[in-house]
């Protein structure tokens, strides 16, 4: 296929996001395992950032690497000789990833509208519901069902709780983690991002009080026996919790563990050390022209 100078860098980038996600994508899918059980041993919410972050890499390493390099690597290095011949394989990469995309960005907007629908029937209804909806400004949707049902001090908890949630945009991370492109085996990353963002907002609720723990977890029990609404996955964060999980969230709230003190902010110096090492290595012109060799094969 002929194609002009912008229409191959297009392609080119979209081949070279696929090529790498799918990279990424697979190592990530290899490490998930073992990632979510190293998850088990960590404080919740450290674990839940872990998690977070782990099953964005594939699509966040991409995306670096296409700006930070393909793209100036082809416009410093690139001649501009006008229309060029470029491989069907190259154009196939660059139509997967279109459709990837259009899929997770698909995927996104039906998550987001189904939740609204979800939060209107739940409101309407008068159902016994309990939970933080909305992404950008998450609002607690609380029916009378549930306030009568529970003592003073365990509403007090379970605000706590939906407050921990609202705090750590959990809402909001949701929809990133539904409009992001995503491979065979991510789904045990959400499901395990999910639990341990639970398990956050409860030590975050309880606080290390014994009584705010006891609190929340017959909260817990007294709100899961109203049951609930039955819903497709949506972007809000309910209270009840998922049936296999009820056990272990009471029981961890009755059995807190300690943990050794944190160590600080280990996690930004890293991440600031990999945005230096990334600068110093896009100012090398040797990267930019590797990276150009690349691409002419990946065109061609
Ligand atoms: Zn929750």
């Amino acid at each position: 296929m002929i194609a002009s100078y912008a229409v191959r860098l297009f392609c080119l980038s979209l081949a070279a996001f696929l090529v790498i996600h799918t990279a990424a994508g697979i190592a990530v899918a290899l490490a998930a395992p073992r990632a979510i059980q190293a998850a088990l041993r960590m404080r919740a919410r450290s674990a839940a950032r872990v998690l977070f972050a782990l099953r964005l890499l594939p699509a966040v390493l991409s995306a670096v690497v296409v700006a930070g390099f393909c793209i100036p690597s082809y416009l410093w290095l690139e001649p501009e000789v006008g229309a060029e011949e470029i491989g069907r394989l190259c154009v196939s990469a660059a139509l997967a990833a279109a459709a990837m995309w259009c899929w997770a960005l698909a995927n996104g907007a039906a998550a987001l509208a189904r939740s609204a629908r979800f939060t209107r029937a739940c409101e309407r209804s008068g159902a016994p519901v309990l939970m933080l909806a909305g992404i950008f400004r998450p609002r607690l949707v609380l029916s009378p069902a549930v306030t009568g049902a529970l003592t003073a001090e365990q509403l007090d908890a379970v605000l706590r709780h939906e407050y921990a949630h609202r705090q750590s945009h959990d809402n909001f991370r949701r929809l990133v983690l539904a409009t992001t492109p995503r491979l065979p085996g991510f789904r045990d990353l959400e499901r395990a991002w999910a639990r341990m963002s639970e398990w956050a907002a409860d030590d975050e609720s309880a606080a290390g009080d014994p009584v705010r723990s006891l609190s929340l977890a017959s909260a817990l029990v007294r709100v899961a026996r109203l049951g609930r609404p039955a819903s497709s996955a949506t972007l809000a964060v309910s209270f009840c919790a998922e049936p296999g999980d009820l056990a272990d969230r009471v029981e961890r709230l009755l059995h807190p563990r300690t943990y050794a003190p944190s160590r600080g902010r280990g996690h930004r110096r890293v991440l600031m050390l990999a945005g230096f090492a990334a600068v110093a290595l896009l100012t090398q012109s040797s990267a930019l022209e590797a990276a150009h060799r690349l691409l002419e094969q990946l065109a061609h």
